[in-house]
């Protein structure tokens, strides 16, 4: 498995720097850092509703100050603001402090009076009190976004607070996907004898999403080679890698590792895993492209270990394999040794008790079974042997977006 990968993540690497809106940013990877033009916020501003004043003016409460003028939020305040002793301004969050205040008493510890040309303070505010200062949240030339992040959304708010509308990123991936097999048909048409219905594709669409890559559905192909051929070559411009499920394994039908061979660089692998043993790979016109099991768990195995750490690379992301990290078998996983490491479906969960993660079978383990995938959250990695005892430590790989 380790070998495969290393091979196929030495063929990726980030895609060109591009210049997208932060609508379209979410989930791609910083290509350039970002750093904050100026102070945010930009000035001293109110935290709270309520009266900008002078602070030694509230020392003894109750302080009767007379009110000279209200700032609400994006308001300027101008010269008839100006907060002499026994003075105050009315002022909303957000708004400029004016000039002479040094702190806000909260409305709730105020009194209004004389139809509201003078407030009664009833308690006491140091300087500085409910008063955010400029650069409280970030300093002009403080870098915010380093090359490599990932953007979420607090960082593309982040972004948008230092005025940027535009984030500098590696090109999001588009990732095409083709399934391949004469069986396959899609709902609610009615099966014929012999048929099933294509799960693969809207599943690894799912997942090319959830990767923050986007999708491009290629459809069907017949177990053809001239026909999948055809449809990988017309598909291969306008992707930047290629997902195909089916035809990969010793049928007398699977065509899609000669497909590849005949039109680029291109490897078959027995990986010793399972389930998820066969796969295709090549770099076709430069695009990595991925033949993955039919078999459906199979295919979301394969797309876990191997094509998601590729997309990860296409995207920027330093660390393309994510970490697996350590569980309780809440149950035995028994097994048998056959040189393979065994990826089970397991829902994990933070035992309250304890705080520690523990794993349970999700159920069905055949590579056919898409309940025990749909109803977990991780795989459990089994190593080669004949299992790990209830109560035992394993790892698992958390499943999901990222
Ligand atoms: P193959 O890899 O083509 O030998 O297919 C292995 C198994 O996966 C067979 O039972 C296929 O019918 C099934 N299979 C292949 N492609 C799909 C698909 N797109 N959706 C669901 N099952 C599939
Ligand atoms: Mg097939």
């Amino acid at each position: 498995m380790e070998e495969v990968r290393a091979a196929i993540l030495a063929a990726c690497s980030p895609l060109p720097a591009v210049d997208v809106p932060l609508a379209e940013a979410l989930g791609c990877v910083a290509a350039a850092a970002a750093s904050a033009p100026a102070d945010v916020p930009a000035w001293a501003n109110s935290a709270m509703d309520g009266y900008a004043v002078r602070a030694a003016d509230t020392a003894s409460p109750p302080a009767r100050l007379e009110v000279v003028g209200l700032l609400p939020a994006g308001a300027a305040p101008g010269p008839g603001h100006a907060v002499g002793p026994g003075r105050a301004v009315r002022i909303m969050t957000g708004a400029p402090m004016p000039p002479g205040a040094d702190a806000v008493v909260m409305v709730e510890r105020t009194a209004a009076v004389d139809g509201g040309g003078a407030v009664v303070v009833e308690a006491a505010v140091r300087p500085g009190e409910n008063v955010r200062e400029p650069g409280g949240d970030l300093r002009a030339g403080q870098e915010v976004v380093a090359p490599g992040a990932q953007l979420t959304p607090a960082l593309l708010g982040v972004l948008a607070s230092i005025g940027q509308a535009r984030a500098r990123v590696h090109r999001r991936p588009a990732v095409g996907v083709l399934s391949t097999g004469d069986e396959l048909v899609e709902g609610p048409a009615p099966l014929l004898p012999g048929q099933i219905y294509d799960s693969n594709r809207p599943m690894l669409a799912g997942l090319v999403r959830e990767a923050a890559c986007s999708a491009v559905d290629l459809g069907r192909a017949p177990d053809d080679a001239g026909a999948i051929a055809k449809a990988l070559d017309a598909a291969l411009d306008g992707c930047d890698a290629v997902l195909l499920t089916g035809g990969v394994s010793m049928g007398d039908f699977d065509f899609v590792g000669g497909v590849f061979a005949g039109l680029g660089t291109a490897r078959e692998w027995k990986v010793a895993i399972k389930p998820g043993k066969p796969l295709a790979w090549g770099v076709l016109r430069g695009r990595p492209v991925f033949g993955l099991p039919g078999n459906p768990v199979s295919a979301a195995v394969s797309f876990e270990l191997f094509a998601r750490p590729a997309l990860r690379r296409l995207l920027g992301l330093a660390q393309p394999v994510r970490p697996s990290v350590p569980a309780v078998a809440d149950e035995p996983f028994r097994r048998r040794t056959d040189g393979k490491l065994h990826l089970v479906r397991v829902v994990v969960a933070v035992d309250p008790a304890d705080g520690l993660v523990h794993a349970r079978s999700a159920g069905g383990q055949g590579s056919h079974m898409l309940g025990a995938l749909a109803a977990g959250n991780a795989l459990a990695l089994v190593p080669d042997g004949d299992g790990v005892a209830a109560g035992a430590r394993l790892e698992v790989l958390p499943l999901g977006p990222g």
